[in-house]
């Protein structure tokens, strides 16, 4: 049964020393509760304790981060079936697979371009998780070393032991995640991620042998397990990953709690692949392979992460402040939005891809957009006040002269009372209509 936060504190330490990086034994506890972290970051539980709150403390989906240079991709930690419920917490990386019979400098180019991805999405920065690499009758060695090369992000290693052995050799960087352990060659791949510290997912048919698996390779000592179902069509997919999560979540299923591992590359051409893919990342995926890769294709498939991944309570914002587009002077028009990212950027994207120089004051309206924060009270005529003064925009116009955004025409009259000498102009309603309304009207 589940612990309340109170009764995991009462069997916590209580000296508040910090070193489980929280500011309280309470404040550890209720992350316990919520089970969000591992009870293996105090040092002091008595062994009593341990006994008695790791079974109740441990997240039902088993945290694990792959990592290299610097580069993570965490997974698991998951505590909600459904995204309104609270959040999901880890991101699914988004890896890309090579084959060591590929050429060399087919490798070397692919796994560039992956490496060197990089795109943004309302301010947020955008990029691939990693690579795998699966052996496929050539040198899989050379095809290690011709990664690492080009590329310092984790790795997914596929492959049999001994095949995996010679490439490991090579690699001397943070954690991997080696691919699969079957039921025919579990002992002597638990034995090598023992070795390497690495991850180890498992590869079965259903979910009872999956189980069955999950509990050997965790007698053997590998406690960084990664569920990989053997079904890779669309439907397949959804039954195992929503029943593998399920059984995590409803029932604290220890032996299936684990994030999972997708290949979305198997399917059939690459169309079917991304509906794959958004598939996974919807439901339950951690670490999803692709076989192409195209900005085109990895885009679409990166934001919908973020819309997924993110906070439900909490909108996507930009910091408020005085922004300068196209390198504005004094006499360049001065505008008013909300900080809601994607009004942000509306206004700022149209404005700048106009060529016009302009100052837009960015308000906090708690991340809403104009309509929606001005209906909720957190946009109106004493909070643009307010940030007039606390950006010190008057020091930087020649003249007092405002555009509010045509949704809050209605607000004219108060904002020219709160800001007397100021002359207050209503822009249009959409962003989009923006330049042309800079050019005629100011
Ligand atoms: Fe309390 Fe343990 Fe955290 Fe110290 S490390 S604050 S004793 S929970």
């Amino acid at each position: 049964m589940a612990l309340s936060g109170i009764q995991i504190y009462k069997m916590l330490p209580q000296t508040n020393c910090k070193e489980c990086g929280y500011p309280t034994c309470l404040a550890f506890a209720m992350k316990l509760a919520a089970k969000q972290v591992e009870l293996a970051l105090c040092p002091y539980v008595s062994e009593t304790a341990k006994a008695e709150l790791s079974e109740a403390a441990a997240p039902p989906v088993r945290p694990i981060t792959l990592s290299a240079n610097g580069h993570q991709v965490q997974a698991g930690n998951e505590v909600v079936l459904f995204r309104h419920e609270k959040r999901f917490f880890s991101q699914p990386g988004l890896f890309v697979r090579v084959y060591d019979s590929e050429r060399i400098e087919a490798i070397k180019e692919k796994v560039t371009a992956v490496a060197q991805y990089s795109a943004d999405y309302v301010g947020i920065h955008l990029k691939m998780g990693g690579i795998a690499l699966q052996a496929d009758g050539g040198d899989f060695a050379a095809a290690v070393t011709a990664v690492r090369e080009v590329c310092h992000l984790p790795l997914i290693l596929i492959g049999d032991p001994a095949v995996l052995k010679a490439g490991l050799a090579k690699l001397d960087d943070g954690k991997l995640l080696l691919a699969h352990a079957t039921a025919a060659n579990w002992p002597e791949m638990a034995a090598l991620a023992k070795e390497q510290k690495a991850a180890l997912a498992i590869q079965a048919a259903t979910l009872d042998e999956m189980v069955d698996l999950a509990q050997k390779v965790k007698g053997a000592g590998v406690d960084d397990i990664v569920l990989a179902p053997a079904q890779r069509n669309l439907h397949g997919t959804l039954t195992a990953n929503t029943t593998v999560r399920r059984m995590a979540l409803k029932k604290t299923f220890r032996d299936l709690g684990y994030p999972i591992l997708n290949f979305a590359g198997d399917a059939a051409d690459q169309e079917a692949e991304i509906i794959l893919a958004a598939q996974a990342i919807a439901k339950y995926g951690s670490f999803i392979v692709l076989d192409h890769f195209s900005p085109a294709a990895v885009y679409p498939l990166l934001v919908l992460r973020e819309n997924v991944y993110t906070d439900p309570q909490k909108p996507i914002q930009v910091l408020p402040g005085l922004y300068e587009i196209n390198n504005p002077t004094p006499d360049s028009p001065l505008l008013v939005t909300t900080n809601f990212s994607i009004t942000y950027f509306s206004v700022a994207n149209e404005v700048e891809s106009a060529g016009l120089p302009a100052w837009l004051l960015v308000c906090d309206a708690e991340g809403m957009s104009v309509l929606t924060a001005w209906a909720a009270g957190k946009f109106d005529a004493e909070r643009i006040a307010k940030d007039i003064k606390l950006f010190n925009v008057a020091d930087k116009v020649s003249e007092k002269k405002l555009v509010l955004p045509g949704y809050v025409a209605v607000l004219s009259g108060e904002v020219e009372e709160e800001l007397p000498g100021w002359q207050i102009r209503v822009g249009p309603r959409e962003a989009v209509d923006l330049p042309a309304f800079i050019k005629q009207a100011l």
